[in-house]
């Protein structure tokens, strides 16, 4: 199956591809390259020059000012994006908080929070998870209790991506308690300059620390910040995910990864090993299938379907291949792949070795593509209960 596209589409996909090019740092692209450690100022720094072109709120329709591409206008974009070693933009503004708001917001909280969002002004995180509340979501316990025109919230949310960075939050927060553990949710936008607001970091293998513990002690959030109704924040919280799921097959990111492999490998000297040769190829056709599941999907979303379980499937086989992947740059590299150095991958020298140093660091982060966005397994479930016609 392909993409039999009009010109203007055409055109349309030459132009993305050219000024993404054009306009991505040098700097930042080697970074990306080499697995090195981005800064806030590098993400939201690729951010602004992606407003200047109204290309960071890539998703949102032209009524809330965002592009307004098609369906397949998305599609072009993310294929030409994800060719470049470019950072994924943040997407809990512009893919999560901007979709709800502008779904479930009253027009007071539209006018307020969206152009900064689209703008680049605000850095958002999402604080869904807890210590005792991940996949199973709805155990939440953070409690918010109403006092005059404010929620009082408490409790603990963790793996808060980028909560040391943001400067707002969505949380879901319990404010009854139902007959059904999805009954008595609301959703919450919370000013993380708030008063009982505490962000610990957490180190992950690689050691990064991109996500956080977030701490809420008695948290004073005005009620005007509540999007939809109290206690209904339960739709709103699927209506998320669903978003979040759709958008994880990475398949432009690994199809541009697998061609860096081969120049790794070639560099490596191993261009030729019969067995490395038969790996890549093998990781090639499975990325071939993913491609062709996405025009599928497009297709289907084209003709007015709505991806359904399919995100499903999305997820669970591009996030293995991109395992994968970075398993394969492991092994590449071999030996060369185990030197860690801390000052290279927080940009702060050279080191003699550049591609090999990331090798490492890379696939320690990848670990975390099939626990996020509702784990792989919890995928294979969704899928299940489908097959078997399970409610
Ligand atoms: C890098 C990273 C970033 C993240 N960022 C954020 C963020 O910004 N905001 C946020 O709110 N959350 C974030 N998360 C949290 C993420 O959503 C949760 O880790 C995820 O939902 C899994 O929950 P858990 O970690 O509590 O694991 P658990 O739910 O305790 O699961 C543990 C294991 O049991 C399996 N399991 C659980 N239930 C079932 C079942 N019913 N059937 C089969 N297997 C099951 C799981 O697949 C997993 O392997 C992030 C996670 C990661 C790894």
């Amino acid at each position: 199956m392909s993409l039999d596209l009009p010109p203007a589409d055409r055109d349309f996909a030459r132009e993305a591809g050219g000024w993404l090019r054009d306009h991505l740092p040098p700097d930042l692209a080697r970074k990306v390259r080499l697995n090195q450690r981005l800064t806030r100022a590098d993400l939201v720094g690729w951010q602004d020059v992606l407003v200047r072109r109204n290309w960071y709120a890539i998703g949102w329709p032209a009524e809330i000012g965002g592009p307004g591409l098609s369906p397949l206008r998305r599609y072009l974009f993310d294929r030409e994006y994800g060719a470049l070693p470019a950072p994924h933009p943040c997407q809990f503004g512009i893919a999560m908080a901007g979709p709800v708001i502008a779904a479930f917001g009253t027009p007071e909280q539209q006018a307020r929070f969206l152009p900064d969002i689209r703008e680049n002004r605000t850095f958002w995180c999402q604080g869904y998870s807890e210590p005792g509340a991940g996949s199973d979501l709805a155990a939440l316990s953070t409690a918010a209790r109403r006092d005059g025109a404010d929620y009082v919230v408490s409790g603990q949310k963790i793996w808060t991506t980028w909560a040391d960075w943001a400067d707002w939050i969505f949380v879901l927060v319990r404010t009854a308690t139902g007959s059904r553990p999805q009954e008595g949710i609301s959703f919450l936008l919370v000013d993380m300059r708030s008063p009982g607001i505490t962000v610990r970091p957490i180190r992950t293998l690689d050691g990064e620390a991109e996500f956080n513990e977030v701490f809420l002690d008695e948290v004073r959030v005005p009620a005007e910040n509540l999007i939809g109704a109290e206690g209904e924040g339960w739709a709103i919280a699927k209506f998320l995910l669903e978003h979040e799921r759709f958008s994880m097959s990475g398949a432009a990111r690994s199809r541009r990864i697998l061609s860096e492999l081969r120049e790794d490998a070639e560099g490596a000297g191993c261009g030729d090993d019969p067995f490395l040769r038969d790996r890549l190829t093998r990781i090639d056709v499975r990325l071939l299938a993913l491609e062709q599941m996405e025009l599928a999907l497009l297709r289907a979303h084209l003709s007015g379907a709505s991806p359904g379980v399919e995100a499903s499937r999305l997820k669970i086989r591009g996030t293995e291949i991109a395992q994968d992947l970075s398993r394969a740059r492991l092994d590449i590299f071999g030996q060369r792949a185990l030197l860690h150095d801390e000052d290279f991958l927080d940009g702060r020298g050279p080191t003699p070795d550049a591609l090999a140093a990331g090798a490492l660091p890379g696939w320690l982060n990848l670990r975390k593509v099939t626990i996020w966005g509702g784990s792989n397994e919890i995928q294979r479930m969704i899928l299940a209960r489908q097959t078997l016609n399970m409610r």
